[in-house]
């Protein structure tokens, strides 16, 4: 589509058309952009520079990132210490092939985050690859070749909870079940999994339960489908902690992981919890699971671990599984030509010693219950909000038509995306969802801030967040 010579110019709409007309539609411009965007109809955003909590963008705009892309932005942006000493790998060793060589920031970033893991059934080992989906597919292997080290061929099952989501890649999305991503897919993945209730208690706790008794429910549920498909058959039970993306923000009942935990070791079946979004201090302790008092065998990390300075993710391994390992074969049987990136494990060592030297878990968690207060004075007798909910700084607002019966709104209304579109007018990023009740109703937006963010910029984006929530509600009376 170009029509000079030279190396081309991103499309001129970037730079030259306001906002509204830039994303209207992508057909009237003669330039069409050669990236494959996640839609073919409509542009993103142009962002020349991003620094601390706020986006810039091509037109002159300033974007208060309250969303830090998808939880990713632990820091921010343009952190001046990450820079140098990504630069500084850089300049030392680039890249090396994992099979002969092995470098300072990966053997680093792997020690720094098995130290993290506590020390009741250590993680011992971390396999660090680029995206939460590698992490993903990477723990589904490794669960299956442990049990093949066993002996115990026969395991071939994975359970995994409804409304949550684990990745992209054939086998992290086999075992997801975000709907809409999943859709046109599902006649080629694998069937080799199940899928148990979520454990959501706005939605599915029933009116005359306790909380310890909806815990207990679900808990007998998976005991259940564990019957049903024979323990000795199943490979892992798989579930995030705190869901992010697919129902926003949801934290499980108390005692809901005790039982899934016990209820795991009762059959041998691995327990492998996924805090690609909710891990690496997103919900005030460094890992999610610290909150729910118990240990898995695998945990895969993604987002935050990189600040989004690079693409990076782990999984680790329990020394159950590394022992086993190394009694077989004595070797993973997986492997990729990125792994243990010297850049990446640099650029995300720099980001993780920052959290910790600064205290920001910490400060995570203080500003998430600041953020939670603000949320819930503002908020909570809102006509369409039913649910507000998170730990540390990781929280989402459930919208309903009414509170009463909590009845969503018709997927047509798209309540949500009216906020998140006024939100973004305003100058304030959010991340919103659809499907947040069954994966095709429901509507929430979640909002995941640096842990750097400042009281000032908690204020303005709870703010604007209600202005575009009273835009969004005069929408639907008009
Ligand atoms: C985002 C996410 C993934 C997938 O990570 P990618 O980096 O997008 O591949 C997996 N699990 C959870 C819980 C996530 O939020």
């Amino acid at each position: 589509m170009s029509t000079s010579g030279v190396v081309d110019e991103p499309p001129e709409s970037y730079t030259m058309e306001p906002v509204h007309e830039q994303t209207a539609t992508l057909h009237t411009y003669c330039k069409e952009s050669a990236l494959l965007h996640r839609s073919l109809a409509e542009l993103p955003h142009m962002v020349t520079n991003a620094q601390g909590s706020f986006l810039f963008l091509g037109n002159g705009q300033k974007i208060l990132d309250a969303c830090g892309g998808a939880a990713v932005a632990i820091l921010g942006h343009g952190n001046p210490e990450v820079i140098a000493a990504t630069v500084e790998q850089m300049q030392k060793v680039s890249y090396v092939h994992t099979m002969s060589y092995t470098t300072k920031p990966a053997e680093e970033l792997a020690q720094f985050l098995v130290n993290m893991g506590g020390d009741a059934h250590k993680l011992t080992k971390a396999y660090l690859v680029g995206s939460g989906s590698e992490a993903n597919e990477a723990a589904l292997k490794a669960a299956r070749q442990y049990f093949v080290e066993r002996g115990e061929v026969q395991r071939c099952y994975y359970v995994a909870r409804r409304q949550s989501y684990h990745g992209n890649t054939m086998g992290a999305m086999t075992v997801s079940s975000n709907l809409a991503r999943k859709a046109p897919y599902t006649d080629v993945l694998p069937s080799n999994v199940s899928f148990v209730s979520p454990a959501y208690a706005y939605r599915y706790q029933e009116a005359d339960e306790t909380e310890e008794q909806y815990a207990a429910r679900l808990i007998s549920e998976l005991r259940q489908e564990f019957l049903r498909i024979t323990p000795e058959k199943i490979i892992s039970f798989i579930a995030e902690p705190v869901v992010g993306a697919t129902s926003g923000c949801v934290p499980a009942p108390r005692g809901y992981f005790r039982g899934v935990r016990d209820l795991c070791e009762e059959y041998g079946i691995l327990l492998h919890l996924d805090e690609v979004m909710c891990g690496v201090g997103r919900t005030g302790t460094y890992f999610a699971f610290e909150q729910e008092g118990i240990q898995p065998d695998i945990v895969t990390i993604g987002k935050g671990l990189g600040g989004g300075y690079v693409p990076i993710s782990a999984m680790l391994l329990g020394d159950k599984v590394v022992d086993s390992l190394r009694r077989g074969t004595s070797a993973f049987n997986h492997g990729q030509t990125f792994q243990a990136h010297p850049v990446a494990c640099a650029a995300a060592l720099a980001v993780q010693k920052i959290v910790k030297r600064d205290h920001l878990l910490q400060r995570c968690a203080e500003c998430g219950q600041k953020l939670g207060r603000m949320l819930w004075e503002t908020f909570a007798d809102c006509r369409y909000v039913g649910d507000i909910r998170g730990r540390g700084l990781f929280w989402a607002m459930e919208f309903v038509q009414d509170p009463s019966t909590r009845a969503p709104f018709p997927k047509h209304i798209a309540f949500g995306a009216r906020i998140h579109k006024a939100a973004f007018d305003f100058g304030v990023a959010i991340y919103p969802g659809t499907g947040t009740v069954d994966g095709v109703n429901g509507d929430h937006v979640l909002i995941a801030p640096p842990f750097t963010v400042s009281d000032e910029e908690l204020c303005l984006l709870v703010s604007t967040l209600k202005r575009a929530y009273d835009v969004a509600e005069d929408s639907l009376d008009g």
